[in-house]
């Protein structure tokens, strides 16, 4: 059998049996994962290797063969099959399903299309392994215990042949393919965090589902995150390995954390990371992100595979200064209305602190009606400057009575922060830039390329950019209501040197506590109709991001503080 492709097997490498399954599945899971290599286990798949490990043991009484690994540089195409048996003197293939089959006009089982072209794959791949014609696939599915029968004919080749060389082209493409229409879908789908379906639908049906919170994929986006942050604050830390779990030795004993409880380590300081516990984090996907002593985000480390095609779509979409001015407009509007909103809800009922700032509201409105039209983003950067101003010199009317004076700031210093509150407020931005590269990372994108900030050695610009969104809400807000509260202790929670403050361990260990809280309080997005956490907020936002140059622009940077 000659396969008529338009790959190049000298260049594309052969195609695993399981992406024809995706392919069919939906193409775009096919090219997320084939393509830009993101791949995602959830409770499905992770259910899935379970049964192919466990319950087909049990079922197959009297298998030829199992797992056996299969190739062919005819088809592109390999593969490891769960059993093959004889069967009346042929070889048969067989697969198992964690699911339920599909069903013919009179109930008799049949196999889905997606395991129907896998089964085919390995029926072609064992009849060139072996030398000798496979009539025959079964489809074991285990939730309503029925078996497919897939005849290996004429028909199945040429399905498996068009199947290939679908591929084969996608894998050549650099744009996503589109959401699937069938929306049922995407609630399996363990791609559809990253995918986000729903969101795309929306910019089509924009006005009619942003509300509709009841149709079936509107969870598919989950709204909190899984894993934790695991933060090491003691300067004589040390994380070791010691299986599948994270040690962190230090002077008060060990704790032990499963890596998949972890999304990400956070050395504050000089804490140590031995080798085997990077490789166990790389392996993982758990991100490492190493924070200096005062609190400066200093570097992070993922294991991001090389997403060639997302990073071309974001060089080229970022290298038009159209593109960049419209993102960067969108990103200013967003960071100074909030700012705006944040200053007007927190003197709703204080009648002489509103009078007290209304200037600085005043001038903050009209940046914000500027920020819409503004001509370049030189003039751009000036109205976020000039917003700022007004806003930092507003914010400590907001501060009560009580609060003592070692803890109202004098003006925006930083580098170094010269009073208590302005080294708060350093330490959180830091914590801020920890979290948006951290998803930055996971997300695939360039940080290196952003849109208004400019390239500077020590800070990635689409960090920078980014982080510009979520200053007020994940930090100004929870700080100032927590110094209002009189949290912070003048003495025990900083470390004053000369001119210089910084927080101390204590301090440092109390500003961690108040943003992870932060992030994981909800807030209820405007245009998706339904709340997230602020730790998937970012994450939605950087994703959102990457939609303005693929396929669907218009979401990003719409979301606002109530
Ligand atoms: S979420 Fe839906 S559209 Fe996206 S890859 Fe999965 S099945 Fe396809």
């Amino acid at each position: 059998m000659i396969v008529s492709s338009t790959a190049d097997r000298s260049i594309d490498p052969p195609l695993r049996v399981m992406a024809l399954h995706a392919l069919l599945y939906c193409e775009r899971l096919f090219y997320l994962e084939e393509v830009e290599e993101i791949r995602v286990a959830d409770a499905n798949v992770y259910a899935g290797r379970r049964l192919h490990d466990d319950v087909a043991g049990l079922d197959d009484e009297t298998p030829e063969k199992r797992s056996l690994e299969l190739s062919s540089d005819q088809w592109g195409l390999f593969g490891k099959v769960d059993a093959v048996r004889r069967r009346d003197g042929k070889w048969v293939v067989y697969e198992h399903k964690r699911g339920r089959c599909r069903r013919g006009d009179n109930k008799e089982p049949l196999a889905w299309d997606s395991d129907r072209i896998q089964a085919v794959a390995y029926a072609v791949l064992l009849e060139e392994h072996f030398g000798e014609s496979v009539p025959e696939a079964r489809i074991r599915y285990h939730a309503d215990k029925a078996t497919a029968f897939v005849q290996i004919d004429q028909q199945a080749r040429d399905d498996l042949r068009t199947a290939v060389t679908r591929a084969d082209h996608l894998r050549n493409t650099v744009g996503r393919p589109a959401v699937t229409e069938n929306e049922r879908l995407c609630t399996r789908c363990s791609l559809a965090p990253v995918c986000l379906p729903e969101e795309e639908r929306l910019l089509e049906n924009r006005g009619e589902t942003a509300s509709d919170t009841s149709s079936p994929e509107a969870g598919a986006y989950p709204s909190n995150r899984e894993r934790q942050t695991l933060h090491v604050t003691a300067q004589k830390a040390y994380v070791t390995r010691r299986g599948e779990s994270l040690v962190v030795k230090t002077e008060e004993g060990d704790q032990v954390l499963p890596i998949e409880q972890v999304d990400t380590l956070v050395i504050h300081g000089h804490g140590q990371v031995t080798t085997q516990a990077i490789h166990l984090c790389a392996w993982k996907g758990v991100g490492i992100e190493w924070m200096s002593y005062g609190g400066r985000f200093t570097a992070g480390l993922t294991n991001s595979p090389g997403r060639v095609q997302q990073r071309i779509r974001q060089y080229r979409a970022l290298a038009r200064p159209d593109n960049c001015l419209r993102l960067a407009k969108a990103l200013v509007h967003c960071k100074i209305e909030n700012q705006l909103k944040y200053l007007l809800r927190s003197t709703r009922s204080e009648a002489a602190k509103r009078e007290q700032i209304q200037p600085s509201i005043d001038r903050i409105r009209e940046c914000v009606k500027k920020s819409s039209s503004s001509p370049s983003l030189e003039t751009l950067r000036g109205l976020e400057g000039m917003a700022a101003k007004q806003y930092f010199a507003a914010l400590p009317v907001l501060l009560g009575q009580s609060v003592p004076d070692e803890l109202r700031p004098t003006g925006r210093t930083r580098r170094p922060p010269t009073d208590r509150f302005n080294a708060l407020l350093s330490y959180g931005y830091s914590l801020i830039q920890a979290t948006v590269h951290r998803s930055i990372t996971e997300v695939g994108l360039e940080a290196s390329l952003g849109f208004l900030h400019q390239p500077r050695s020590a800070a990635h610009p689409l960090v920078l950019d980014l982080m510009e969104l979520f200053r007020t809400s994940l930090w100004e807000v929870p700080l100032i209501g927590s110094v209002n509260r009189l949290q912070w202790k003048t003495d025990e929670d900083f470390s004053i040197a000369g001119a210089q403050v910084w927080l101390s361990q204590e301090g440092r260990k109390k500003a961690i506590g108040l943003f992870e809280q932060r992030l994981q309080e909800s807030y209820k997005h405007p245009l998706m109709g339904k709340s997230l956490t602020f730790a998937r907020l970012v994450e939605l936002e950087v994703r959102l991001l990457e939609k303005e140059w693929t396929e669907s622009p218009g979401l990003f940077a719409q979301w606002r503080l109530r």
